[in-house]
């Protein structure tokens, strides 16, 4: 198989405007009364890592599950409800939407961030009209428009990666700190099917509902759909249990759509029952069988027999180690990542330090995880491969001098990877305290520019309070790089005062 050559962020953008703004140039309803898609918000990570995220997990999903070929008549007619629905939402937050059909008995459906969308073959059976059917893809669509996974995994990474680095009580928990490398989380494709919270369930009604209204769907038929899961129970656990029940979801749906304009609303009914009936005479499997089959290869070598195989969406760059199964992240151009010239001063409470202007600071969510100064592009799956990581640590043993602190620090990074000293820890003078700095090296979580992977070369410097608090900051770049970057880093150090 071959991939499309990388492509600049612009012209990538440029070709899916073009792509949508095509498709969206379609008869509408009145601009002014017709409900409009809320703010999808932003997340760490962008939009070309989230598909690259996606589009790894849709891969696998492909080895461990009987796809059906993109030509198969339940394919091509659940595309068609989709292109419907994705025509619905504004060029500039669309994802580039792939649709695929699962040889499921089961009812569910699940979406990737980026926007691969998998449907079994047991909901387009168990949907009783084309509505039902096109509401569990507005909804799946809905979670993917609002980038819940994205802002799921942001938030799982800093609970569990570089979030780890911090509240540990030198001298205890020994392991209990990643190293910076290997901090990050490891996607896999269970990683990015992340149960939806009650909040993003309740957000993705919501908007589903909107965007079959905008589609010419009922979206009253989305409530009926779950309503029918929740009764039947059994069929559908897995979709229940990751899409939990927010609560009066009828109720909701139906004060929604309350002060929008009549409309009439299409049935599709003759394809849908066309296509049900031939949707019925799929062989299918039950989830127990897939999971048997996945552990076998059997569904590998049935899809490409059968020749059910996915496509990268157009304009999607698929990096090499992405493709051997490697690092979700990609490889990221200096540009992207360069500081601007012009800095600006930040108060983080602890400490006040300036900061390149296009280097924003991510602030911890919970008490304990590091704060990160970097540029977004550098914000990967796996960790921080360039910017500026920052934490506190209280030894518990309050005669620690500095030195013996800064090796604790540096021994429980050890603790989590590959990360190497180089050379001893030097004394250091930041707004007024005598700290130590110390050069770490480790494996960088973004590869080098042929896709390999790289070294990464750290600075630690750690800061003592009167209050017996010891701040640390490590500065983060590609060992390639991290000359480029030094000067940058040594004014944000001297800029440090508290
Ligand atoms: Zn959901």
């Amino acid at each position: 198989m071959t991939f499309p050559t990388r492509r600049s962020p612009v012209r990538l953008i440029a070709l899916i405007g073009l792509a949508f703004s095509l498709a969206f140039a379609r008869p509408s309803l009145p601009q002014a009364r017709q409900p409009q898609l809320p703010n999808p918000g932003s997340t760490m990570l962008t939009r070309q890592q989230q598909q690259q995220i996606g589009f790894q997990a849709a891969a696998e999903i492909y080895k461990q599950m009987p796809i059906l070929p993109d030509s198969s008549p339940e394919t091509q007619y659940v595309r068609q409800i989709g292109q419907r629905l994705v025509a619905t939402i504004p060029a500039a937050n669309s994802w580039p939407f792939q649709f695929h059909v699962v040889a499921q008995k089961e009812i569910n459906a699940f979406a990737l961030p980026g926007g691969e969308m998998f449907i079994n073959v047991g909901t387009i059976t168990a949907a009783s009209n084309e509505a039902e059917l096109a509401g569990v893809m507005a909804h799946e669509m809905a979670h993917v428009y609002m980038q819940h996974s994205a802002k799921q995994m942001q938030k799982a990474q800093l609970t569990q990666g570089l979030a780890g680095l911090a509240g540990a009580i030198l001298g205890d928990r020994a392991g209990a700190l990643g190293s910076l490398g290997q901090a990050g989380i490891k996607i896999g494709a269970g990683m990015v099917m992340l149960k939806y919270s009650r909040g993003d369930e309740a957000q993705a009604d919501d908007v589903g509902a909107i965007i079959l209204y905008r589609a010419r769907y009922n979206p009253q038929a989305m409530a009926d759909f779950f309503q029918k899961l929740e009764a039947q129970g059994s069929t559908g656990p897995q979709f229940l249990s990751d899409h939990p029940n927010p609560g009066n979801r009828e109720a909701a749906i139906q004060k929604e759509i309350r002060s929008w304009p009549a409309v009439n609303y299409s049935t599709g009914n003759a394809a849908f029952n066309e296509a049900r009936q031939q949707a019925l005479t799929v062989k299918t499997y039950t989830a127990n069988e897939i999971a048997q089959g996945a552990k076998t290869g059997q569904w590998n070598a049935l899809n490409k027999r059968n020749g059910a195989v996915l496509t990268p969406p157009p304009g999607l760059a698929i990096s090499p180690a992405s493709q051997a199964g490697g690092s979700a992240a990609g490889r990221v151009p200096w540009n992207d990542v360069a500081p601007s010239s012009s800095f600006a001063f930040t108060d983080l409470g602890l400490i006040k330090m300036v900061r390149p202007g296009n280097w924003p600071v991510t602030a911890p969510q919970q008490q304990g995880q590091s704060l990160i100064i970097a540029p977004r592009a550098a914000v990967v799956a796996g960790g921080v491969g360039y910017g500026v990581v920052l934490n506190a640590v209280t030894p518990r043993d309050k005669s620690m001098t500095i030195d013996q602190v800064t090796d604790a620090i540096v021994r429980n990074l050890q603790s989590g990877g590959n990360l190497q000293p180089v050379g001893k820890a030097a004394a250091i003078t930041v707004a007024g305290a005598h700290g130590r700095s110390v050069y770490l090296e480790s494996t960088s979580p973004i590869p080098d520019a042929n896709g390999q992977p790289q070294k990464e070369r750290d600075r630690l410097v750690t800061i003592p309070r009167q209050d017996g608090t010891v701040i640390f900051i490590v500065f983060v770049a590609p060992e390639h790089d991290y000359n480029r970057l030094s000067p940058t880093f040594e004014r944000m150090l001297k800029s440090m005062q508290f």
